[in-house]
């Protein structure tokens, strides 16, 4: 038996165009980072040999591979309570994958596997906004859609098949827009990035008003918000158009769960800045008049590029550290 006091951990966030991974210690700073683009192997085996070979590079680096307890992973559509990545609409794996078992086959280490908001909310939980609190939703838009996350008395709601917390596909207009999933009028296909994309394409096509947008070499987010920051008309609509359906959305949600905050994350800050007030307008005037002055809709203050690592950090210690003779 070593007698080497194994005090950190590596946080993995696997998103769709690129996978980060951190050695973090017992304090939550981040020691180091590596990323490499996840589209580059469309194989999980290949992936899975680089991820683990990127884990013991990065460790070897910083301490020693035996320093690290274990392994914590945020990924899309995944299940904690499997391990697995399970039918992931965006990512090139199909089907059902375990992908935690596959890592610690090839580590030797104990993996943690959470899906994309739930380990954001963790991260909120246990570095961000939502320290110290018993009840409260994150709601999240750096995954391509729209995920969210909420805690009850301390504990997270992971729901009986874990699968709990999808804000982004509740149905906020009866036949309305196509969504990703199939379905028509949910949250994510008027709120996401592709949504609110989709609300500046409708617009201009319209009217004939005059936008900074109709010159835009690439619609994206961030760009409709820096034509908000010229006073550009338009512009301000698709974020005026987009608080409307959002502000819907989470008064419903909050009116159900009387929460202490809803937490709105990974968005750049020049994107909410636009986005908030008309959110929190139609918010306060449809959650339920009792807790109205009560919650809070706040923006989390963690780094984009650093909650998801710190929060599959914050799983990876909460499994058991894997031996053979345990
Ligand atoms: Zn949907």
């Amino acid at each position: 038996m070593s007698d080497t006091i194994r005090n950190r951990v590596i946080g993995v966030d696997v998103r769709v165009s690129q996978t980060t991974i951190a050695v973090v210690d017992q304090r939550g700073n981040i020691l180091a980072t590596d990323s490499f683009p996840t589209t580059d192997y469309p194989d999980v085996n290949s992936f899975l040999s680089m991820l683990s070979e990127r884990i013991v590079t990065i460790a070897e680096a910083n301490g020693g591979f035996d320093k690290i307890r274990s392994v914590g992973i945020s990924a899309p559509s995944s299940n904690y309570l499997t391990g697995c990545i399970e039918n992931a609409s965006n990512m090139p794996w199909k089907g059902v994958i375990p992908l935690a078992a596959m890592l610690r086959d090839r580590t030797g280490l104990s993996v943690a596997l959470g899906n994309d908001a739930h380990i954001t909310t963790l991260g909120e939980h246990v570095y961000g906004t939502a320290h110290g609190m018993q009840n409260f939703i994150v709601v999240s838009f750096g995954h391509g859609g729209i995920g969210s996350c909420m805690y009850s008395n301390g504990m997270p709601h992971l729901g009986s098949n874990g699968s709990a917390g999808e804000i982004g596909h509740t149905c906020i207009v009866d036949g309305g827009r196509l969504c990703s999933c199939g379905r028509h009028g949910c949250l994510e296909a008027y709120a996401s990035d592709r949504g609110i994309i989709q609300t500046a394409r409708g617009l201009m096509d319209e009217s004939d008003q005059p936008s900074l947008m109709r010159s835009l070499e690439e619609l994206t987010v961030k760009a409709i918000a820096l034509c908000c920051d010229q006073g550009d008309e338009l512009a301000l609509e698709v974020f005026h158009r987009t608080g409307e359906v959002l502000g819907i959305a989470l008064a419903n949600v909050a009116s159900i769960l009387d929460p202490e905050a809803v937490i709105l994350a990974d968005q750049p800050a020049d994107v909410f800045k636009w986005l908030l007030e008309p959110t929190k307008e139609v918010f306060n005037r449809n959650v339920f008049g009792n807790i109205r002055d009560k919650v809070r809709l706040v923006i989390s203050d963690l780094n984009n590029n650093e909650r998801d690592v710190l929060g599959a950090a914050a799983l990876a210690w909460t499994v058991k550290e894997y031996s053979l003779f345990k």
